[in-house]
C-alpha cells in the first residue's frame, strides 16, 4: 500500500472531489483511471471506523471489479443469497435470490463500511491519488467557468479553484447547504437502533434474518446480518413513544441485545462494538447537476436502508459520473453529457424511493392502517404462502437507463435480447472461467459483434476499430475472441435480431444494431457522448418516463399476482386510515360483505372467514 501523504494542495485543479466516503472515493478512482488527477478533500482525519452500510449488491461488486478494487472485496466480504423472516417464533417467509452458475458474484456480500472505504482508498493510492484529510469545505462561489472552494485546513484557511466539483460530502452536505439547495421527499417517523456486536465462536449462516414482533422485543422488528470478523449487525425498531437518548445508552442497548440473543439460544460471550440511531428518509435533490457542481451519493439523495439501497445507489452514481466527467473535463464530450448523469441517476433514485416505500410498509409501517394490514399478512403468511410474498424485502437491483437522452432506443422495440440502457449481464463465457465483463475495454466503449450474423458486414470491422472502439467478436469459429459454440450468448443477446451491441464505459448498453453499418455506430456514439440527440421511434426527444417498480419475481402470489396484491394491500391500509380509529371495524365489515358479493361463492367466503377467525391479532 502506498501511504505517501498527498502532494501539497494546489491552487487550481480540473476536478475537486469533496468527501472521501465510498462515493467520493469511487468517483476519484474513476477519474484517476481516466487519467485525471482529482483533488480529494475530506473534513475527517482518516477513514471513519464506524460500520454503517453492510450489504453490497452484485451490481456494486461488478462496479468494484471494473475499477480494480474487486479482489480486496472478494477476499474479505461474506457472500449470501438467502434469508428467513419470522413472525414471533414462526417462519413466515424465505428469501431466495437467484444465484446461478453464470454469476461471478453472489446477489449480496456483507462487509463493514470501513473496510469498503479502506479498500477504495488503497485503490486510489495505487493509482497515484490520495485524500487531503482534515480539509473541510466551508464555502463555495461559482462563476461560469469554474468554482472556488473555501477550505479550513490544518495550515489555515485555503481556497481551491476547480473546473468541476463532485459533491460527495454525505447526508449533511455542506455544499448543498452553501448552495441553498433542499432535499424533497418523505421522512419516516419510525427509528431503529443499529448495533454491531462481536460474538465468540458461533458459526452462524450468512443470510438475512428478520423477526417481526419477537418475544425478545415485543412490538418491534429486529434484523440480523453476519459480517466478517465475527461481527453481527443487529438493528431493532424503537417503540414510537421511546426516548431515543435513553434507548442509545449502553446498558439499555445491552439489555435489548441480550434478550434477542437469549431468544436465539446464543449463550456465547459477546461484546458491543458500535451503536447508532437511524431514521428512514426518502429524500432527493431535484437536480444532481448545478452547472459545475455534480451531486452524488448521500449528498444527492437519501434512501431508507431497508432493501439496502444507500451505499449501493451511491456506488452506481459515482460509476455513472466518473467516465462522463472525465470525458467532459478532457473536452472529449460536451458538458451536456453531465445532464445525462442527472437524468439517469435521478430516475434511479425515483425507482429506489418507489421500491423503498414498499419495503417500509413492512419494516416501518407509515400509519395505523398499514400496521394493521402488515400484522394481518404476518398472521396469515405461514399458512397462506401467497400472502407471504408481500414480505419480500425488495433488495436493491440494477437500473436500466431506458429513457436516457444518451441511449439510442431500438427502432422497433422488442423484449428480445438485452435492451438499450440495461447493464450488460456479466455472463460466464463458454470456455474457461472468464466472464463477459472481462472482455470489455478497460476505459472506453466496446462493440460486441456476433460474427455469424454479420455476413459481408464483417468487412466493416476495421473501419469501426478506427472509431476508437474496442471490438469483441463472438462466434462459433476460431477467429472469434469469444467462442460461443453452443450459441448460448447469441441466444441470450437475440443475435438473430441484433448483430451488434455498443457498450458504454459503465457497462450499460448504449445502442444495438440489426445491421452493422459504420455510420449507424458512429451516430450511436455521438448520441452516447451527447454530441447529438437520440431520435425516438415516435420522433420525440428523450423525456422522463413514469417510474416502473417491478414486483419481486413471485410465482407464489397466486391468482391475484404480486402487483395487484400490493395495490390491494395499500388500498385497504389507506381505507382503514381514512375511516380512522373505531370506524375502521365498520369499514372492514362493509369491505368483507362487498368482497363476499364479488366472490359469489359462499363456501369460499365462509372458509376465509373461518381462516381469519383462527388468528390472534
Ligand atoms: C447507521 C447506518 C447504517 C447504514 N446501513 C446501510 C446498509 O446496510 N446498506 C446501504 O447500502 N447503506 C447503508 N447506509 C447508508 C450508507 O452508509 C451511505 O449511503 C453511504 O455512506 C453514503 O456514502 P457517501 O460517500 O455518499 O457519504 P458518506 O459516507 O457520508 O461520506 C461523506 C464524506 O464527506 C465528508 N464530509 C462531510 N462534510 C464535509 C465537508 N464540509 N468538507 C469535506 N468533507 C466533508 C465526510 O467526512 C465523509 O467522509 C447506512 C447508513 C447509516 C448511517
Amino acid at each position: 500500500m502506498n501511504a505517501q501523504p498527498p502532494a501539497a494542495l494546489p491552487a487550481r485543479t480540473q476536478v475537486a472531489v469533496v468527501g472521501a466516503g465510498p462515493v467520493g472515493l469511487i468517483a476519484a478512482i474513476e477519474l484517476a483511471r481516466h487519467g485525471l488527477q482529482p483533488v480529494v478533500l475530506d473534513a475527517k482525519d482518516g477513514i471513519a471506523w464506524s460500520s454503517r452500510a453492510t450489504c453490497i449488491s452484485r451490481r456494486s461488486l461488478e462496479i468494484l471489479d471494473r475499477i480494480g478494487a474487486g479482489p480486496a472485496f472478494a477476499a474479505k466480504a461474506l457472500p449470501w443469497s438467502q434469508g428467513r423472516t419470522f413472525h414471533r417464533d414462526r417462519l413466515v417467509f424465505r428469501l431466495d435470490m437467484p444465484h446461478g452458475t453464470d454469476d461471478r458474484h453472489a446477489p449480496f456480500v456483507n462487509l463493514q463500511q470501513f473496510y469498503t472505504e479502506q479498500f477504495l482508498l488503497d485503490r486510489l493510492r495505487a493509482l497515484g491519488g490520495d485524500v487531503h484529510w482534515r480539509h473541510r469545505l466551508t464555502g463555495i462561489t461559482t462563476d461560469p467557468g469554474s468554482a472556488t472552494l473555501a477550505l479550513a485546513t490544518p495550515e489555515g484557511d485555503r481556497s481551491l479553484r476547480a473546473d468541476w466539483v463532485v459533491a460527495a460530502d454525505g447526508g449533511r452536505s455542506t455544499l448543498r447547504e452553501q448552495m441553498g439547495l433542499d432535499l424533497h421527499g418523505t421522512a419516516y417517523e419510525s427509528r431503529y437502533l443499529i448495533a454491531d456486536i462481536e460474538v465468540e465462536g458461533v458459526d452462524r449462516p450468512v443470510e438475512r434474518n428478520v423477526w417481526f414482533d419477537p418475544p425478545s422485543n415485543p412490538g418491534s422488528t429486529v434484523i440480523l446480518h453476519v459480517q466478517p470478523d465475527r461481527i453481527w449487525r443487529i438493528d431493532y425498531q424503537l417503540r414510537d413513544e421511546e426516548d431515543a437518548e435513553a434507548a442509545l445508552r449502553e446498558e439499555n442497548v445491552r439489555a435489548r441485545l441480550q434478550a434477542q440473543l437469549d431468544m436465539m439460544g446464543i449463550t456465547a460471550p459477546w461484546r458491543l462494538v458500535w451503536r447508532s440511531l437511524y431514521k428512514a428518509l426518502a429524500l432527493s435533490l431535484d437536480s444532481y447537476r448545478h452547472d459545475r457542481v455534480l451531486f452524488a451519493g448521500d449528498a444527492a439523495h437519501l434512501v431508507p436502508i431497508f432493501g439496502v439501497r444507500g451505499l449501493n445507489s451511491g456506488i452506481d452514481d459515482a460509476h455513472n459520473l466518473g467516465w462522463k466527467l472525465a470525458m467532459v473535463a478532457r473536452n472529449a464530450a460536451p458538458a451536456a453529457l453531465l445532464d445525462s448523469y442527472h437524468h439517469e441517476r435521478r430516475r434511479a433514485t425515483r425507482e429506489n424511493h418507489a421500491q423503498a416505500i414498499k419495503s417500509t410498509w413492512f419494516m416501518s409501517p407509515p400509519s395505523a392502517g398499514f400496521r394493521i394490514m402488515r400484522d394481518a399478512v404476518l398472521c396469515l403468511a405461514a399458512e397462506h404462502p401467497w400472502a407471504s410474498t408481500l414480505i419480500n424485502p425488495r433488495q436493491s437491483a440494477a437500473h436500466a437507463y431506458d429513457d436516457s437522452p444518451v441511449i439510442q432506443p431500438d427502432a422497433r422495440p422488442t423484449p428480445a435480447g438485452i435492451a438499450p440502457g440495461a447493464p450488460l449481464p456479466n455472463l460466464r463465457l463458454p470456455t474457461g472461467d472468464r466472464h463477459l465483463h472481462d472482455m470489455l475495454a478497460p476505459l472506453g466503449f466496446t462493440l460486441l459483434v456476433f460474427l455469424d450474423r454479420l455476413g459481408p458486414a464483417a468487412d466493416a470491422l476495421p473501419a469501426l476499430a478506427d472509431m476508437n472502439l474496442h471490438i469483441v467478436r463472438i462466434g462459433t469459429g476460431q477467429e472469434a475472441d469469444v467462442i460461443d459454440r453452443q450459441g448460448r450468448l447469441a441466444e441470450r443477446f437475440a443475435a438473430e435480431i441484433y448483430a451488434a451491441y455498443l457498450v458504454r464505459p459503465d457497462q450499460h448498453i448504449a445502442a444495438r444494431f440489426a445491421q452493422l453499418e459504420p455510420s449507424a455506430v458512429a451516430a450511436a456514439l455521438d448520441i452516447a457522448l451527447a454530441r447529438t440527440q437520440a431520435s425516438r421511434p415516435d420522433g420525440t426527444v428523450a423525456v422522463e418516463q413514469p417510474v416502473l417498480v417491478p414486483p419481486p419475481n413471485n410465482p407464489g402470489a397466486g391468482r391475484l399476482g404480486q402487483e395487484s396484491l400490493e395495490h390491494v394491500f395499500a388500498a385497504v391500509s389507506n381505507g382503514i386510515d381514512a375511516a380512522g380509529g373505531a370506524a375502521s371495524a365498520p369499514f372492514l365489515a362493509r369491505l368483507t360483505l362487498l368482497l363476499a358479493g364479488a366472490v359469489g361463492d359462499a363456501d369460499r367466503v365462509l372458509a376465509a372467514v373461518n381462516a381469519a377467525r383462527g388468528k390472534s391479532a
